[in-house]
């Protein structure tokens, strides 16, 4: 259904962005852009030209001759994502984003930043520091990732329980459809019910529905200070449960409220190579961040570790200098780095149910991870219902018996998600990864709604197609 890319499109795609930024017939160079970062094996897919166009204009050349010659398009960003949505499962023109990356505008008037898809997430937070003000929508890969991709995941990162996931942040979009056209949505405008939100649609849509080629961000006062808290619990079923209760008694909510299980401390402290305290006694930790003005934050973090001390908690660190505020962090990032060290080929899942299920959901985790006799680690964003479950691979397991056992616990977790009012993806999206379980989640009539959005969108079904549905 869909055509090859011939040398004479290749001449065509030189004369929009020019040959300089056109990778063809170089397998080395094209190699790193059919994956993203999942470490399942069988989730890559070779493009067959890669194109780093540089302006809204030159996307919106290559859509039209995509579609008159029904070439399929797949925009990538940093390639950090974790559903294959930027695999180009067809092939046919991988669209980098990675040559717009520029900062264009900080309005601290309106509160406002206006930057290019391919901008670094963490770099829009270095821009704004200096002028007093952050960008609070990012996630925690914010150094590996733009935030181009984040829009089209509508990623959300560990800050979610207070600050909200990224559209919360997104004013405005600059969109090339899939047909060519460009259009613009939103703007500086806090408020704006003209019409259907497509600004809202557009946001969390994988690269199915449109290329964003310009972002319009919301910018917050920068908190003063901010305080990080590592409290170690004997048993995870602790501050899964008071965690609620804790913000309930104090009235605080937290910046960040990160779990880590037993077996995901132990892997980061191996990966970094230092103990965390209270290792040998604890089953689980949490990672609490709280910010505001400095007096405040010393009144929140003492009440909020009081109330943990008095629920059971077996000690709490405090981290109040940039130094230990890292350490703490990176505790919690070595988790993800570990995962890709010590177990490749790990299957990750993003569950996301009410806050209040999350010890049913861990419960059932562990029984599983028992009835398979597989292991497994769960760690996350507790504060917003947003675990990752990984399942381990065990050398000793032949391959197929992995396959078939992995197959059948998955489904039955989803069925627990599903009963306890959870979904498939809270941050990660379905890309062609999940696809195949949307049905668990979603009945046919919603199914069939989004696929008809998409042909309005792109009635050729060029871009990115295989992602979210068939
Ligand atoms: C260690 C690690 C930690 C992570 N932590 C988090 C986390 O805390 N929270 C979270 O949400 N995610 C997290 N992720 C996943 C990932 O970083 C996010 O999904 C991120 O938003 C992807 O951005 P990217 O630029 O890498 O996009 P890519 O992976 O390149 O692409 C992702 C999707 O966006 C589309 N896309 C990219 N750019 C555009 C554009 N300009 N216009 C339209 N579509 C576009 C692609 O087609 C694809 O469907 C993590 C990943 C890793 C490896």
């Amino acid at each position: 259904m869909y055509n090859k890319v011939t040398p004479e499109i290749i001449g065509l795609l030189a004369s929009i962005v020019g040959p300089a930024n056109i990778i063809y017939n170089d397998h080395e160079k094209m190699e790193s852009y059919s994956h993203d970062e999942i470490f399942e094996f069988g989730y890559s897919s070779m493009p067959e030209v890669v194109i780093k166009p540089e302006s809204a204009d030159e996307i919106s050349l290559i859509m039209k001759l995509a579609n008159e010659k029904m070439i399929p398009v797949t925009p990538r960003g940093a390639g950090s994502g974790l559903s294959g949505g930027a695999v180009p499962l067809f092939g046919g023109f991988l669209l980098s984003l990675e040559r717009m990356n520029k900062i264009l505008e900080i309005d601290k008037g309106n509160l406002m930043v206006v930057v290019e898809p391919g901008v670094i997430t963490n770099d829009i937070n270095l821009a704004l520091q200096s002028e007093g003000l952050f960008y609070a929508g990012y996630p925690l890969s914010l150094q590996n990732c733009f935030i181009g991709g984040n829009v089209a995941e509508n990623a959300g990162g560990a800050r979610a329980v207070k600050y909200g996931v990224t559209g919360r942040y997104v004013c405005g979009l600059e969109v090339v459809l899939p047909t060519g056209e460009i259009i613009n949505l939103g703007g500086k405008r806090l408020k704006d019910v003209t019409g259907y939100d497509l600004l809202n649609l557009l946001v969390g849509s994988e690269g199915t529905l449109g290329i964003f080629t310009k972002v319009i961000l919301r910018a917050l006062p920068l908190p003063a200070s901010s305080v990080l808290l590592l409290i170690p619990f004997k048993d995870i079923e602790t501050p899964v449960k008071t965690a609620p209760l804790v913000m309930m008694e104090t009235g605080i909510i937290p910046a960040a409220i990160e779990l880590m299980d037993r077996k995901s401390i132990e892997m980061s402290s191996r990966l970094l190579k230092e103990k965390v305290p209270c290792q040998d006694e604890a089953e689980s930790y949490l990672l609490l961040e709280i910010d505001g003005s400095s007096e405040q934050v010393e009144q929140d973090y003492n009440a909020v570790a009081d109330h943990f001390l008095k629920y059971g908690a077996l000690d709490v660190f405090v981290a109040n200098t940039p130094s230990t505020r890292e350490r703490f962090w990176s505790i919690r990032r070595g988790v993800s780095d570990a995962l890709k060290v010590f177990y490749p080929g790990n299957i990750a899942e993003d569950l996301v149910v009410p806050t209040t299920a999350i010890p049913a959901l861990i419960d059932e985790v562990n029984r599983l991870s028992i009835e398979f006799n597989l292991e497994s680690n769960s760690f996350g964003h507790l504060g917003d219902g947003n675990i990752h479950v990984h399942l381990l691979p065990n050398k000793e397991m032949p391959q197929d018996e992995w396959e078939k056992a992995t197959s059948s616990l998955l489904k039955k977790l989803y069925q627990t998600s599903q009963q306890l009012g959870g979904t498939l993806s809270g941050e990660h999206g379905i890309g062609h990864k999940r696809k195949n379980y949307m049905p668990f989640f979603m009945g046919e009539t919603e199914i069939a709604l989004m696929k008809r959005i998409k042909a309005a969108f792109d009635p050729n079904n060029i871009l990115n197609p295989g992602k979210i549905f068939d």
